[in-house]
């Protein structure tokens, strides 16, 4: 009988698999020149992100395949995570429309975002969330990523940056391309001696922190619950509309997460509730936080500030409470 037994990454442990994969690759392998790209939307270290048009609008992302060679990331690699990418279909996460899997031509195409993201939002725009955008946002992020550890993919680069607002609707990018992608930025004139790209160090939890070593992010020990660590540093920057640690150097953000000190939040202005879920998140130890779907229970129970009054909460009433 067929063995239904899944490995670490979600995939069959059948020893027929691997035949049946490649197979069903093809369905999903893109001819590159059936791809139109237009302008760059931006670069990141590994590859550069087109708009670009394959039955319509696309985001294109083409890797760097040199860097790739130069850093010993084998084309088997790309395609394990192409694999995993394929398998993804929620909501909240962007949607996977194939790949282009012929060296020198590697490219990653999905669905194109329109609206910001929450980065944009919050850095660049300081567009401020209150509590319960806060906690709508939050209960999507929560949906989207609860569905990718359901598959057994750990997003491992969970942040602002990846996490896009359309219409109020979430949708969750980059999830489990870190090793193609993010892995072999060691020697990068963009990060600093121990390859940490600004910005970053912050969805760290405190094993990835002490685990950071110069040029070896490769073996870094990545969990569904460091995943939630990172979402915490997301709950944050929602709440708080900057980074944790914020102005602080690179090694004392290392020593204090390393040792279990967390971001202060004395001075921020949220109830118990939400401070708590944070608390949790950052948890020092990877045991003791929450999973995603417990996460939304919580997010979901949480009380939500009245902003208007209802029709059913009669005016006088609510002036004789104020008064
Ligand atoms: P890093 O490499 O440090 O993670 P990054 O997240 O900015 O940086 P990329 O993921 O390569 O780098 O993205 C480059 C740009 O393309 C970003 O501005 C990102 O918002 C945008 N982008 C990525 N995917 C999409 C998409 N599906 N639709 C629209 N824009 C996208």
């Amino acid at each position: 009988p067929r063995a239904d037994s899944l490995d670490a990454h979600g995939n069959h442990a059948d020893a027929r698999w691997p035949r049946q994969n490649s197979l069903s690759m093809k369905e999903w392998d893109i001819p590159y020149d059936e791809l139109k790209l237009f302008e760059t939307i931006g670069t990141g270290r590994f590859g550069t992100v087109y708009r670009g048009s394959w039955h319509g609008a696309v985001a294109v992302k083409l890797l760097h395949v040199h860097s790739l060679s130069d850093h010993g990331v084998p084309l088997d690699t790309f395609k394990h995570e192409v694999a995993t990418f394929r398998k993804t279909r929620h909501e909240n996460l962007v949607l996977f429309m194939g790949a282009c899997m012929k060296p020198p031509r590697l490219a990653i195409v999905t669905s194109l975002c329109k609206g910001m993201t929450l980065y944009t939002h919050i850095h660049i725009r300081k567009d401020k969330f209150n509590a319960n955008r806060s906690v709508i946002i939050a209960q999507q992020i929560s949906q989207g990523m609860g569905y990718l550890h359901a598959r057994g993919i750990i997003h491992k680069d969970l942040k602002t940056k990846n996490i896009f607002l359309e219409n109020g609707k979430v949708v969750i990018t980059d999830f489990g391309l870190f090793s193609v992608t993010k892995l072999c930025f060691g020697n990068n004139a963009r990060g600093d001696s121990l390859g940490i790209p600004p910005g970053w160090l912050c969805y760290l939890a405190a094993e990835l922190v002490r685990a950071l070593r110069p040029h070896a992010s490769l073996h870094l020990p990545f969990s569904k619950a460091t995943d939630v660590y990172a979402f915490g540093t997301v709950w944050y920057e929602l709440l708080c509309g900057e980074y944790p640690f914020k102005g602080q150097p690179p090694e004392a953000i290392i020593w204090q997460v390393g040792k279990g000190v967390k971001q202060s939040l004395a001075n921020m202005q949220a109830s118990r509730d939400i401070k708590d879920i944070l608390m949790l998140c950052w948890s020092y130890r990877a045991s003791e936080r929450p999973d995603f779907p417990s996460l939304l229970i919580t997010l979901q129970k949480l009380p939500r500030k009245r902003l208007a009054r209802s029709p059913s909460h009669p005016v006088h009433l609510s002036r004789s409470a104020d008064s």
